[in-house]
C-alpha cells in the first residue's frame, strides 16, 4: 500500500481497508496494517504460508545462503534456501553489496508487526548479471545492476499504468514480502549471495559509480529523490530542511547541494555538525531540540524532508515552513506523529507521505547521481560483522551507512 497521505492524523498508521489481508503487512506495505499497529490477532495463514514456502524451495532453484533474523530478537544467522526457478523476464544477480537500511532493523526487531520470520533484510543491491532468462531484453550476463525496495507490482492498475509502480496494492517487497505471482512465497532480500528478480524491477548502475558506495542509493537514494522530484524541491535557490542526518538524510543533502538549493539539517546530535558542514556541504545546521535556533529560523524552508526513525514532535519542524511550503515524511516511526491543525492550516502547509520511488525514478537518480558523482558514505563491513552494525545503527553510530561487502563473505554464487 502506499505511504502517501497529505496530512497525517493522530491516529496508528491508517492504510487502507485490507492492507493486513491478502496484500497486507509485509507484502504490500512497507509499514503496518492498522490491524498489526493495533495488534490484533494476526490473519491464521500460517500453516498455509510454510506450505507455501516448502513447495517454492522444492521447486530446485539455485541455491542461495543467506543471513536471516529467526525471532524479534532481530539475531542474524546464516541461512540457506533456494531461490526461484528463473522465468523468461527473470534476471539471476550476484549479489555484490547491499546497504543496510534502518527498514531492516524496524523489520528484523518486528517493530512494525510484519515480520514474517526467517527474515532475509536487504533492499539496496548492487549486482552483477550472471544469467538472463530468454524473454530478457534490457539486461546480458556481466552487466552491473542494481534492485531496490521492490521486485514486483500488478502491472495493470492505475499506479503501474502511471509509473507509479512503488504505489500499486500489489507491490512485491525484496524482503519480508509475499510473492504472489509465485505462490505467494516470502520474499528473501540481499543479505544473501545470489538473487532471482524479473527485469522490469532491475536498474542499470552507471558506469563510473563506486559499486559500495550506490548500494544505498536503491533504497535510500530514491526515496529523497523522488519527492524532492514530485514537489519541486530541486530547483536552484529553494531552501530545504533535512530532518535526520542518517543514511536518507545524508543522501537528501547530497541531492539538494546538486540541485543547487540551500540546505539546512536539523539534527539531534551536535556531533554531526562538522562534517554535515565540511563533508557533506550543508550550508546550516539547526539542533531540532535548541529552541533558539529554531525559532530563529522560522519561516525559512520551502520544503523539508523528514527522514527520522523514532517518533519526534513534528510542529517544530512545520515552523521552519514558508507559507505553503511542503513537508515530506519518510521515515517510519512505529509512534504514530502528531498533526495539530494550527501547524498547518494558517500557512497553508502540506504534509505528504512517500514510499521510496518507482522503478523509473530509480534510473533517473542513478542518473542523476552518475552524472553528479553522487555516492553514500559508507562504513563497507563483512556478514559476520551485520549484528555489531545492527546494533550501533539502533544507536545511532553509523556515518552514514553500513554496507555489506557480501560477495567478499559468502563467496561466490555463479
Ligand atoms: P538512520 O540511518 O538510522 O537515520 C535516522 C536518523 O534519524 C538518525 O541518524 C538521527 O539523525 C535521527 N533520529 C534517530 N532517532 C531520533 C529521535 N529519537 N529523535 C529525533 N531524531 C532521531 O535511518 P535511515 O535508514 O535513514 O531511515 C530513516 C527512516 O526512514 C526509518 O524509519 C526507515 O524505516 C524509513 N525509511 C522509509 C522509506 C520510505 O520509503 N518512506 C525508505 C527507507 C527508509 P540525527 O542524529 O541527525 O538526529
Ligand atoms: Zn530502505
Amino acid at each position: 500500500m502506499s505511504y502517501h497521505c497529505r496530512v497525517l492524523v493522530p491516529v496508528p498508521f491508517h492504510y487502507p481497508p485490507g492492507a493486513g489481508a491478502r496484500v497486507g503487512a509485509g507484502a504490500g506495505s512497507p509499514f503496518p496494517s492498522a490491524s498489526r499497529a493495533l495488534r490484533l490477532p494476526r490473519p491464521r495463514a500460517s500453516v498455509e504460508k510454510r506450505e507455501q514456502v516448502a513447495a517454492m524451495e522444492e521447486q530446485g532453484g539455485q541455491a542461495a545462503l543467506g543471513w536471516a533474523a529467526r525471532d524479534d530478537s532481530g539475531v542474524l544467522s546464516p541461512y540457506s534456501f533456494s531461490r526461484r526457478v528463473p522465468k523468461d523476464d527473470d534476471v539471476t544477480i550476484k549479489v555484490l553489496y547491499c546497504g543496510i537500511c534502518h527498514t531492516d532493523l524496524h523489520v528484523i526487531k518486528n517493530d512494525w508487526r510484519n515480520a514474517m520470520y526467517p527474515v532475509v533484510p536487504g533492499h539496496e543491491i548492487v549486482g552483477v548479471v550472471t544469467g538472463v532468462g530468454g524473454g530478457v531484453t534490457r539486461f546480458k550476463a556481466g552487466d552491473t545492476v542494481g534492485v531496490g525496495y521492490f521486485v514486483g507490482s500488478c502491472r495493470s492498475c492505475d499506479s503501474c499504468g502511471k509509473g507509479d509502480d512503488n504505489y500499486c496494492a500489489g507491490i512485491v517487497l525484496t524482503s519480508n514480502g509475499v510473492d504472489h505471482a509465485h505462490g505467494g512465497a516470502p520474499t528473501r532480500g540481499g543479505f544473501s549471495d545470489v538473487l532471482v528478480a524479473s527485469e522490469h524491477y532491475v536498474v542499470r548502475v552507471p558506469d563510473g559509480l563506486a559499486l559500495d558506495r550506490t548500494a544505498p542509493l536503491l533504497c535510500a537514494g530514491v526515496t529523497v529523490y523522488s519527492p524532492m522530484m514530485r514537489h519541486g524541491l530541486n530547483e536552484p535557490g529553494k531552501h530545504l530542511g533535512v530532518v535526520g542526518l542518517g543514511g536518507l538524510g545524508h543522501v537528501a543533502v547530497k541531492f539538494g547541494k546538486a540541485f543547487g538549493m540551500k540546505v539546512t539539517v536539523i539534527s539531534t546530535s551536535a556531533s554531526k555538525r562538522q562534517e554535515a558542514i565540511e563533508n557533506l556541504g550543508a550550508d546550516e545546521f539547526l539542533i531540532s531540540r535548541d529552541e533558539d535556533q529554531m525559532k530563529a529560523a522560522t519561516g525559512t524552508m520551502d520544503g523539508i524532508i523528514d527522514t527520522v526513525s523514532a517518533w519526534h514532535p513534528i510542529t517544530p519542524l512545520l515552523a521552519l515552513l514558508k507559507p505553503l511550503g511542503q513537508m515530506v515524511v519518510v521515515g517510519a516511526p512505529s509512534k504514530p506523529l502528531e498533526l495539530p491543525a494550527y501547524a498547518i492550516v494558517p500557512g497553508g502547509k502540506g504534509v505528504a507521505g512517500n514510499n521510496v520511488g518507482s522503478v523509473r525514478d530509480c534510473q533517473a537518480m542513478l542518473e542523476f547521481a552518475g552524472k553528479h558523482g553522487i555516492g553514500a558514505e559508507v562504513e563497507v563491513i563483512k556478514m559476520d560483522y551485520v549484528n555489531t552494525a545492527m546494533e550501533r545503527l539502533e544507536k545511532n553510530d553509523v556515518r552514514y551507512r553500513f554496507v555489506i561487502d557480501v560477495a567478499g563473505s559468502l563467496g561466490s554464487a555463479a
